[in-house]
């Protein structure tokens, strides 16, 4: 504790000497409640406990502060921030996929992101706060049932900022209006989930939605994109691999080609839905492990440059916005957040939260796994420590990590694409 004490700023130590005296007294207030004879048993250990769940995670947030850890990873001023965000224009969704955690615990949801959508004023507000180049859209629900999507496809498009909806939609709904808008103020890339080939298939896992309607709304933007004479929006179809598709590869291929899109085959994340039968065939003609992948062995691709990591990476390239302002920080997260508020006190301060500091330093493998941290219950997290903490995810703010950006800035590499850049340099320090 002494050495902690010692590095700490001083404006850390006001923070958790403010907080202390606070949580004293709300301690001494519940043990000095009178307990009434007439409650029931069975309210008072419901009570207790709910009480003892709170004080544990007061507890923690007092714990938090960490010294060097907070130099390293905290942002100083606007110009050191992301210049990519991802902000959710909608958690709610229209359909029903099995797999979906959004479906499968309401209650997390509800303690979480909950179920709303993005107002174009708090939009327009991050927009005119900050200086950003790109903004990702998609995350947990359907972008496009937001009634006010149209507004912020323009006034982005005003303020020479690229919108993605790359983490997916299902494009069951796109009225003309939309259509239009996507290719007049020329949306980035969206990729759009179409797990199969056929209207058989596609309910499967999509239950509620309908092959053929997703299919005309593709058709409705390119001849749009025709009328326009644009390239913009570029479609891509994701094909997650189930047990049940894995036949219609082929057609798929075939049908992205027609239509114009991208097309990319991905593997099923739930091992215990549908999973490939024929693994070599899927690998052959995909290229793609059917297995349900771990994300150490993501992570270990991820340092030889052979794909791109998404999680982890994202709290420092493109932290997740909740539509109500929450930080989420990274794409898995739903039920919990870092604290902080991007629409109440500004990202840099929301960025700059102490949850999110530590998270950076436990992912980096820093600081040891906390208790109200977020990760401490991810997958991810927990998957990188059963491996021994052998890898853990790089921190672009590393001494080292910064030299090497200094070093090829000098050098003028590869200035236009900083996030290849990014994984070669892995790819070689892992070789090293
Ligand atoms: S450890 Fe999990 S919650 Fe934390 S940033 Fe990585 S993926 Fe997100």
């Amino acid at each position: 504790m002494d050495e902690r004490e010692e590095q700490e700023t001083q404006s850390e130590q006001e923070e958790v000497e403010e907080q202390e005296p606070e949580q004293e007294e709300e301690q001494e207030q519940e043990e000095e409640e009178p307990q009434t004879e007439d409650s029931e048993e069975e309210n008072e250990e419901e009570s207790e406990e709910e009480e003892e769940e709170e004080e544990e995670e007061e507890e923690e947030e007092v714990e938090i502060p960490i010294k060097r850890a907070y130099k390293a990873e905290m942002y100083k001023s606007k110009e050191e921030l992301p210049k990519m965000i991802r902000i959710e224009a909608s958690t709610i969704c229209q359909l029903h996929c099995p797999s979906c955690y959004m479906r499968q615990d309401p209650e997390g949801v509800a303690k979480g992101c909950g179920n709303g959508m993005l107002s174009f004023e708090n939009f327009k507000k991050i927009v005119d706060d900050n200086n950003f180049v790109e903004i990702e859209l998609s995350n947990h629900g359907e972008i496009f049932l937001n009634p006010e999507l149209v507004k912020m496809i323009e006034y982005a498009y005003q303020k020479n900022i690229r919108l993605t909806a790359e983490n997916g939609v299902n494009f069951n709904k796109l009225t003309d209006e939309q259509a239009e808008a996507l290719v007049k103020y020329k949306f980035g890339r969206i990729i759009i989930s179409i797990d199969g080939a056929s209207p058989e298939t596609y309910k499967k896992y999509r239950v509620h939605g309908d092959f053929n309607t997703v299919i005309n709304n593709i058709k409705k933007v390119n001849a749009l994109k025709e009328k326009y004479h644009s390239e913009d929006p570029i479609l891509r179809w994701k094909f997650i691999l189930f047990g049940y598709n894995e036949h219609e590869v082929e057609k798929a291929r075939q049908m992205a080609e027609e239509l114009n899109m991208e097309i990319e085959f991905v593997t099923n994340w739930d091992p215990d839905f549908s999973p490939c039968k024929d693994l070599e065939q899927v690998k052959r003609l995909t290229g793609v492990e059917g297995e349900t992948h771990t994300p150490y062995s993501r992570l270990k691709q991820f340092r030889k440059g052979e794909i791109c990591w998404y999680y982890c990476n994202f709290l420092w390239e493109a932290p997740q916005i909740n539509w109500d302002g929450q930080i989420l920080g990274c794409c898995s997260l739903y039920k919990e957040n870092f604290g902080g508020n991007v629409f109440e006190e500004g990202l840099l301060n929301a960025l700059n939260n102490p949850k999110m500091l530590y998270a950076k330093n436990m992912i980096t493998g820093k600081a040891p796994a906390l208790k109200g941290i977020p990760c401490t219950t991810c997958y991810v997290y927990e998957d990188l420590v059963r491996n021994g903490g052998k890898l853990w995810v790089p921190s672009p703010n590393s001494k080292w990590n910064k030299f090497k950006a200094f070093i090829n800035k000098f050098l003028k590499k590869n200035e236009e694409e900083p996030e290849e850049e990014y994984q070669e340099e892995e790819s070689q320090e892992e070789e090293n």
